[in-house]
């Protein structure tokens, strides 16, 4: 059971000096300058320095706090892959709730010179912004509302707006003449998703209406399928049929988009591929749900949740393993505690079968996962040490796979991603 391995003090010195080497040293949001993520492959090694050295904003290498590795060769590869996998159309890259949860700040600038990528989608006002102040030079398209000031300030900073309001016209065509600026537009059009969008049933002569406005410049026609597999090809035929009738009336729609993750596993994209891809999930690594054909597209997960074992223990019989004691140690056995949990965003319900890979093992989380911590079994023998690296997400074993994690918490994968805290520190990976 217990496989031979090295001592333990030289295991765990080793551990120790890998970590201190990739250690976090920025506090979270603390963005890099942006011009000097790489641009291209075969790159030095060298960009692992941490988020927020450009920042100034330095803590002390406090390297026992858990921290979340990004993976900019993981992002760039993933995005040709997802832009082969869409027939080699461009991909308009979805950043939104900081980028997946990976962070916007050390994303943004490495898919903005990806070349498969045309341009960048958020949905909030502030990371439209962010990207701009994070060297973002690709068009960006905010998916979501805004007013007043806010507008003029998107607008200023090239940022295309997706109207879908009566009013929205008559709202942007007064920013373009008040800037003195053409303002890029995506029409949003509601086919079914019943969230944002002009409704499809009344949206030709509001088309029509913003493409005869002065000031505003159409760069595309978008919508959002519901991914019900039943009712993405009505939806779909609603958008070709709008988009072919507008086109017979002369307007310019620009790039016609669609598809998101899902489209890319589950459509025929000859359908549904249309001028451009809209994807997020993928592009971070992760399938979506039910992905059929999971060999159609080789993705690697673009992130790490990492936290370092900061005790060992050894339970007897009888012993019990945090809140609830729902977990009871039947034989003596050893435990290790890793101090990262569920407000760090890792799933309460990862108790519930998820595993940690500790020195390319897999451990099983036990207990309960609590705010600040959570616990794995080593079992008969001590075979980690305090100071080792745990991997709780990641590319590097199938039991912490984003999708395995969510398949074994019960949670979705966007979950995974996306609930990982703010508060995590961002490192950038070695380059390769
Ligand atoms: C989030 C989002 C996407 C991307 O979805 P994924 O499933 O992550 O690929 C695309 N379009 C819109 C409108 C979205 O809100």
């Amino acid at each position: 059971m217990a496989t031979p391995r090295k001592p333990p003090s030289a295991v765990s010195r080793r551990a120790f000096l890998a970590a201190a080497a990739g250690a976090p040293l920025a506090l979270p949001g603390a963005g890099r300058a942006l011009g000097r993520v790489p641009v291209g492959r075969g790159q030095g090694g060298t960009e692992a320095s941490p988020p927020g050295a450009a920042g100034g904003v330095l803590r002390p290498p406090s390297t026992l706090d858990p921290w979340l590795e990004v993976d900019p060769a993981a992002l760039r590869r993933n995005a040709a892959e997802v832009s082969r996998l869409a027939g080699g159309r461009p991909v308009l890259a979805v950043v939104k709730n900081d980028a997946y949860g990976l962070g916007l700040r050390t994303v943004g600038p490495v898919l903005d010179r990806v070349p498969e990528i045309a341009g960048l989608a958020v949905v909030k006002t502030a990371e439209a912004i962010a990207l701009r102040e994070a060297g973002v030079r690709k068009p960006v398209l905010l998916m979501g509302r805004t007013e007043g000031m806010e507008a003029e300030e998107l607008a200023r900073r090239d940022v295309l707006f997706a109207p879908y309001a009566d009013d929205d016209g008559a709202r942007l065509t007064r920013v373009a003449a008040r800037l003195d600026r053409e303002v890029g537009i995506h029409l949003y059009l509601d086919t079914g998703m019943g969230r944002l969008g002009m409704p499809f049933r009344r949206a030709l002569r509001w088309m029509e209406g913003l493409a005869s406005r002065d000031g505003l410049e159409i760069a595309g026609t978008f919508t959002a399928l519901t991914e019900e597999d039943d009712f993405d090809p009505v939806q779909l035929e609603r958008f070709r049929s709008l988009a072919a009738e507008a086109r017979g009336r002369g307007l310019d729609l620009g790039r016609l988009h669609a598809a998101s993750s899902h489209a890319l596993f589950h459509r025929d994209l000859r359908d549904a591929g249309f001028d451009m891809v809209r994807p997020g999930l993928v592009l971070y690594g992760a399938y979506p749900a039910g992905a059929r054909g999971m060999d159609r597209a080789v993705l690697r997960p673009a992130l790490r949740l990492r936290a370092r074992v900061v005790r060992v223990a050894r339970l007897e019989p009888g012993d019990g393993v945090s809140y609830g004691r729902r977990y009871v140690a039947e034989r003596p056995t050893w435990i290790a505690t890793l101090p990262v949990g569920h407000a760090d965003g890792y799933p309460r319900t990862a108790v519930e079968g998820c595993e940690v890979v500790i020195g390319g093992r897999a451990y099983p989380v036990i207990g309960a996962v609590s705010a600040s911590h959570t616990i794995v079994e080593l079992g008969a023998e001590r075979t980690v040490e305090p100071g080792a690296t745990a991997t709780l997400v990641g590319p590097d074993h199938d039991a912490v796979h984003p999708n395995e994690v969510a398949e074994r918490a019960g949670v979705s994968v966007y979950d995974v991603l996306m609930h990982l805290s703010a508060r995590l520190p961002r490192v950038v990976s070695p380059d390769r």
